[in-house]
Formats: structure tokens, C-alpha cells, sequence
């Protein structure tokens, strides 16, 4: 499953521009996604802000480029059902409450934040996630990889995403869709599959495993962890095994951080 998430951001891809440089990259984007002219869906882009962002060749096409105006945008998405609105925040500051407003906007939005610290300042990251962000990132080839994805789903199904709604997706469709748009989400139990109404515990899990282009097998990797404590004042060990994390704490842009895991004995 995680294998398909494009939000991933090896190291290595850290040294990328600090902000979206925009007119060379959106011209890309409408080139690989030309093909999508005959979807049932309209897949429109905003890249926020887009003052002297975007070529005036960049509207016209299959690519509709929207403006950075959140009453345009909540009009253009009411205009039709069919009508997926991604948005890319390029802003040199985290805005949480924007990312909100574009979530309560259209739950099938699908936000993108670029950021300089999309992968040194972890409280940040989480939090745009938290606020409805689907993908934080500095990386090129990720999002351009994203937006291939997103408009790869053309809507010539009848199913319906259990997430956020969307309609008209393909069994396919929906095995692309769920992990892209919802992977930062609950999962949901005691439900029926949509696309073969058989009941499951694990609706994300069942759609990975069971609706791909291949059937797939769910590997335990065995992979955990063990912490042995010392006390001091007998000299005892305390043997436990973490299973989580309770808290990521980061300061002065990623310089510091720490993970704080949770164990049991
Ligand atoms: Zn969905
Ligand atoms: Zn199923």
C-alpha cells in the first residue's frame, strides 16, 4: 500500500526550489495529461498563489487552470459533480485554515502542499495533513507523478468512493483513487467492499489486496521493535516493545527534532 503513496520524499530530493516555479512546470503537467480529453470527469488546477504564475496558454486545452479565488473555485466545483478541483499551495508559509477552506469546498479536492520544509519540519507537515492536505511535498517527480495519477481516474465506473463520495469511478479507478486520496484517513470496518459488496473489516486493505490489476498478497515484513530499560537503583531490565508513536516534536525548522515512541512491557 505504501508503495503506491506519492506524498514519499526520499532525502535526497531535499535540495529542491523553495518555491513552485510555475510557468515551465504547468506547461508539463497539461502535456502529459492531454490525453484525458474524452474522461467523464473535468479535472480542474489551481496553483494558489496565481498572480504571474501561469501562462496564458496554460487555461486552454484538457488542463482547466483555475484562479487562486476561493468563491471561483467553490463555484466552479458546484457547477457539476463531475468537476475534481486538485489545488497546489505554493505559498512560503503553512496555511492551515486555507487548506480547510479548500476541504470544505469539495471533499474530492485534492491538495497539494509545496513547501521548502515539506520533510524537515514533521509537527507541520502532520498538521496540513490533519487540515485535509492528500500530499506534502517539494519533489518534482512526485507530484508530477500525482497529477498523472489524479487525472489517470477518468470516471467511467459507477462506483462510489466510501472516503469522500466521488461517483463514477471504476473498480480500478477506485483501487487508484482510495490510496492517492485517502491514505492519511481512518480506515473502515464492518462495511461492504463497493466494488464486490463482500463485507470486510478492512476496506482499505481489501481494496489494495483484491481490486488491482493483479491480486495481491499481504507479506508480514515481521519488522518491530524491542527497547530494554536499566533501573539505576537495582539494576533491573525492563524489557518492552513499541507500538507507536506518541509525539514528533520539531523546532527551528527541523534543526531539532525528536521522536517520542510508545511501548508496552
Ligand atoms: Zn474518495
Ligand atoms: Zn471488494
Amino acid at each position: 500500500m505504501l508503495s503506491r503513496r506519492p506524498a514519499s520524499l526520499p532525502l535526497s530530493k531535499q535540495l529542491a526550489p523553495p518555491c513552485f516555479p510555475a510557468c515551465f512546470r504547468v506547461s508539463r503537467y497539461r502535456r502529459n495529461l492531454s490525453a484525458k480529453a474524452m474522461s467523464n470527469y473535468a479535472h480542474g488546477l489551481c496553483v494558489w498563489p496565481t498572480a504571474g504564475a501561469l501562462p496564458a496558454a496554460s487555461s486552454t486545452g484538457f488542463l482547466k487552470v483555475l484562479p487562486a479565488d476561493l468563491a471561483q473555485l467553490q463555484q466552479w466545483v458546484s457547477t457539476s459533480p463531475r468537476n475534481l478541483l486538485t489545488v497546489i499551495i505554493a505559498l512560503p508559509h503553512w496555511d492551515f485554515r486555507l487548506i480547510s477552506a479548500l476541504t470544505y469546498i469539495s471533499r474530492t479536492c485534492f491538495i497539494v502542499v509545496w513547501h521548502p520544509d515539506a520533510t524537515e519540519d514533521p509537527i507541520a507537515r502532520i498538521k496540513a495533513f490533519e487540515a485535509g492536505a492528500r500530499m506534502v511535498t517539494n519533489d518534482e517527480e512526485h507530484l508530477q507523478e500525482a497529477l498523472r495519477l489524479i487525472t489517470g481516474v477518468h470516471g467511467n465506473g459507477n462506483l462510489q468512493c466510501p472516503w469522500c463520495g466521488l461517483s463514477g469511478l471504476s473498480t480500478l479507478e477506485l483501487w487508484q483513487h482510495q490510496p492517492l486520496y485517502h491514505i492519511y484517513e481512518l480506515d473502515k470496518g464492518n462495511v461492504a467492499c463497493p466494488a464486490c459488496s463482500k463485507p470486510t473489516s478492512r476496506l482499505t486493505r481489501h481494496i489494495n489486496l483484491t481490486h488491482g490489476p493483479a491480486p495481491l498478497v499481504d507479506e508480514r515484513t515481521g519488522v518491530f521493535a524491542l527497547a530494554i530499560i536499566r533501573r539505576p537503583s537495582d539494576g533491573k531490565f525492563l524489557l518492552v516493545q513499541v507500538t507507536g508513536i506518541l509525539t514528533v516534536e520539531s523546532l527551528r525548522r527541523g534543526m531539532w527534532r525528536r521522536i517520542i515512541f510508545l511501548a508496552e512491557p
